[in-house]
């Protein structure tokens, strides 16, 4: 069965005044959703793809066939990127990591302050397209990092907990070229309850 787009879970114009409505809208409705289709069409050549969870096909890549390997890892990426990214998104404004997860990144970082600008200077350095990814690495340790493209950190053997987008897509209607403005601004709309359960389903993997 093709792979279907998740539900947005709030409305386009929720995370304002952070992001904007026709940003959201845009970013769901065409990028996204393009992404998704563009990997719909690259596995009709190799259907048996359809059964794999996008999480099992993006850790190894070199199962794909060659034929369809780049679009695979670049649609494949998009939409699995894009699904983290919507849904570590949320209206309800200025939550903060707690628990375990807020202890593993003090931990890591020297405080959530210290990790917040590693994680901006991470995204904002990504030169040209890409992510900034808060990942947990293969010996389980808390990893802020970028990715070009549409690369994804399961590809490189993280398991990414909380993305944001520096495509300029991600920002442009409403910060131009300030993508400095707009990784501060995120935060406010962060889900950091979203984040702690991908952490914690991850330490039960
Ligand atoms: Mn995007």
């Amino acid at each position: 069965m093709a792979f279907e787009l998740p539900p947005l879970r709030y409305a386009y114009g929720a995370l304002e005044p952070e992001i904007d409505a026709q940003t959201v809208e845009i970013h769901y409705s065409k990028h996204h959703a393009t992404y998704l289709k563009n990997l719909n069409t690259a596995l009709e050549k190799a259907p048996q793809f359809f059964d794999m969870k996008l999480e099992d096909i993006l850790s190894d890549l070199s199962k794909v066939p060659e034929e369809i390997r780049t679009a695979v890892r670049n649609n494949a990426g998009g939409v699995y990127n894009h699904n983290l990214y919507f849904a570590n998104l949320t209206p309800d404004k200025g939550t903060k990591p707690s628990g375990n997860l807020a202890a593993q990144i003090d931990k890591a970082f020297g405080g959530f302050d210290n990790f917040k600008a590693e994680f901006e200077k991470a995204a904002l350095g990504r030169f040209g397209s890409g992510y900034g990814f808060l990942s947990v690495n293969n010996p389980g340790r808390l990893l802020i990092h970028s990715t070009a493209n549409q690369d994804c950190p399961l590809s490189e053997g993280n398991y990414p907990l909380l993305v944001v987008d520096v495509w300029e897509h991600a920002y442009y209607l409403h910060y131009q070229n300030r993508r400095a403005e707009y990784l501060t601004n995120i935060w406010n709309v962060i889900d950091w309850k979203e984040v702690e359960k991908r952490f914690d389903s991850y330490k039960n993997k």
